[in-house]
């Protein structure tokens, strides 16, 4: 008998890469990918230390970490190949590895945008998700598997954002990709979809917002929520992507599933 506390296996036998599986949403998500019985689950970061520690403690059995900078083109196709030579197959990608925007101003202005800082953020958050979904794509038509990609977008993907123009172009980016690879590989059984994130307590949200400790945070999500009662925490955004990933969402694509606490955007 199980109840609403029980975890439930949907995701038993799966084999899942995550990226940006270091820190905050990705690590969260490697952790519930576990819980809901992933048979394997590739941490993929370029934060090294961070990520084999993370792989160890969810359990060196089913968990391994690989350098990957997704912004690399063959390091993703190294990274998607070695995970189909050393399990078998790929059923679940969640490309969420991202950066925010690189600024020393808090607001980054339209008429002094620093291009060089755009293209590297281009470069992680947009051209770095065209990159893990070209390749996952590619593994499961060729393994014959009906797999589920998800991919991070944000609030700011929806919205202009007064603050941060180039991060925001490269979240609809996110959407845009999403949207269309859905219509060509759905005749596979293969679904796309998005996971928009509001204001979650991150490194990247500390760094992006200037923000000082855990109480800023705090603070600042609670004023980007209509939702009282919880600040939006990493295990949460993990929730909808279990959601996506498994058979629960399985008439579900090109889809952004927003978990933003209400913010609408404001995040
Ligand atoms: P985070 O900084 O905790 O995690 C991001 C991870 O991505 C880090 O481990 C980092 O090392 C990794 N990474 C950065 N560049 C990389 C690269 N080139 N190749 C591989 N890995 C790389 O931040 P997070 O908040 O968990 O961010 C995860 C995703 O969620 C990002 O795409 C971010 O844009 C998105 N997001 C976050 C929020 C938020 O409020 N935290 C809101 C909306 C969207």
């Amino acid at each position: 008998m199980t109840d609403s506390t029980t975890p439930k296996n949907k995701l038993e036998g799966k084999v899942a890469i995550v990226t940006g599986g270091s820190s905050g949403i990705g690590e969260a998500t490697a952790r519930h990918f576990a819980t809901h019985g992933a048979r394997a689950i590739v941490i993929a970061d370029v934060q090294d230390e961070m990520g084999q520690r993370v792989a160890a403690s969810i359990s060196p059995n089913i968990c391994s970490y690989v350098h990957c900078d997704v912004s690399d083109e063959e390091q993703v196709r190294t990274l998607v190949d070695s995970t189909i030579n050393k399990y078998g197959c790929l059923d679940i990608m969640f490309s969420n590895a991202g950066i925010g925007q690189a600024t020393n101003k808090c607001v980054q202005s339209v008429f002094d945008i620093d291009l060089s800082a755009y293209d590297k953020l281009m470069a992680v958050n947009a051209r770095g998700m065209v990159a893990c979904v070209k390749h996952a794509v590619k593994a499961m038509v060729e393994g014959h598997v009906r797999g589920s990609i998800i991919c991070t977008a944000s609030v700011s993907a929806s919205v202009g954002s007064y603050g941060g123009v180039d991060y925001s172009m490269s979240k609809h980016a996110v959407i845009g990709l999403v949207r269309s690879a859905s219509l060509q590989v759905g005749s596979y059984g293969i679904r796309v979809n998005c996971v928009s994130p509001g204001v979650v307590g991150t490194p990247l949200v500390k760094d992006t917002m200037r923000l000082e400790n855990d109480e800023q945070v705090g603070k600042m999500q609670e004023l980007s929520s209509y939702l009282k009662g919880g600040l939006l925490m990493p295990k949460n955004v993990a929730d909808a992507v279990v959601f996506l990933a498994s058979e629960d969402s399985q008439f579900v694509t090109g889809h952004n599933l927003v978990v933003d606490a209400g913010c609408g955007g404001c995040g």
